[in-house]
């Protein structure tokens, strides 16, 4: 099982520029004639006809910008590329005539992988500032580093990294059928892999036989890692895998999931396909841009 088509969210052709953060570099780049930056506000992205806005980072001069104010993404190439969080809607918009701000989860239908990478890195980093502004050591107030990519506390040095947090999603396999659940507010008829945290002093394995348990009481074996995607809502890394059932009798855990099903692969195909239009759809599938759909169609082509 090999995931067919580039996963979303990856591909991002950034030299992340680590020995060149410091301040008289960042300026230099900033103000390079090549320089691009786009721009966001509480989360949405500045987009016109359905790309995402790019402007010149000068171009912000004067804005309000959230902490950490310039974020340096990396080298695309030569180009330096910068994003910028506003902290006035009018200020973003203004910036370019027709644009408008729009979700990520929206644009992700849109827009091509790279731009897709690039916002997605963007947006996690900008989430991570946020909810990471005073040191968990000590309580100060932290302070942006090396172009918006670490914080520092000035009170204790303490230095702190952007979290990434680890999420297993499987296909629970019983032959040819496999296990999808719906999620207490998803909408009626969508069904995906199973997912949960890993636990510290847990593997990734051990996660996937714990979170099946908990999840729908069925026991799995070999479970098996397949590919992985970053998943910026917020910071999560994803770790697509599969497991075999020892038994198929389901019991919700309702506090989880309005509910469980095993799919035939011809049912599951059969969605893929279109080919079930007039019999009803056995259930809506993840979208192409999610691990659980690249899961899915990895499954299917085996
Ligand atoms: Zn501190």
């Amino acid at each position: 099982m090999t995931s067919t088509t580039p996963m979303a969210f990856t591909g991002a052709p950034l030299d992340l520029a680590e020995n060149q953060r410091d301040a008289a570099s960042l300026t230099v780049f900033s103000k390079a004639d090549n320089a691009r930056a786009f721009v966001m506000f509480h989360g949405r992205f500045l987009v016109k006809n359905g790309d995402l806005v790019m402007v010149h980072p000068l171009q912000i001069k004067g804005s309000h910008l959230y902490d950490p104010g310039p974020l340096f993404l990396g080298l695309d190439g030569k180009t330096p590329m910068f994003a910028f969080s506003f902290a006035k809607e009018e200020e973003a918009l203004k910036l370019v005539k027709g644009a408008e701000l729009d979700h990520l989860r929206n644009l992700s239908f849109l827009m091509d992988g790279r731009q897709l990478a690039l916002a997605g890195r963007a947006k996690s980093l900008f989430d991570w500032h946020r909810s990471h502004r005073f040191c968990s050591n000590c309580g100060k107030e932290s302070k942006p580093q090396a172009g918006g990519v670490t914080r520092q506390c000035p009170t204790c040095e303490t230095d702190h990294f952007p979290r990434v947090n680890p999420v297993v999603i499987m296909l629970v396999l019983d032959g040819d059928n496999c296990l999808m659940g719906r999620g207490p507010e998803w909408p009626d008829g969508a069904f995906s892999a199973l997912a949960g945290f890993v636990s510290p002093g847990e593997s990734l394995s051990e996660a996937c036989i714990r979170e099946v348990k908990e999840e729908v009481n069925i026991d799995v074996e070999n479970p098996e890692f397949k590919f992985s995607q970053p998943w910026p809502y917020p910071g999560q890394l994803m770790m697509g895998m599969v497991c075999q059932a020892k038994n198929t009798k389901i019991t919700l855990d309702t506090k989880e999931l309005a509910d469980a099903k095993w799919f035939s692969k011809d049912e599951v195909r059969s969605v893929f396909e279109g080919t079930n239009a007039q019999k009803g759809t056995p259930f809506i599938c993840p979208p192409p841009f999610t691990i659980a759909h690249q899961l899915i169609k990895a499954w299917l082509a085996e």
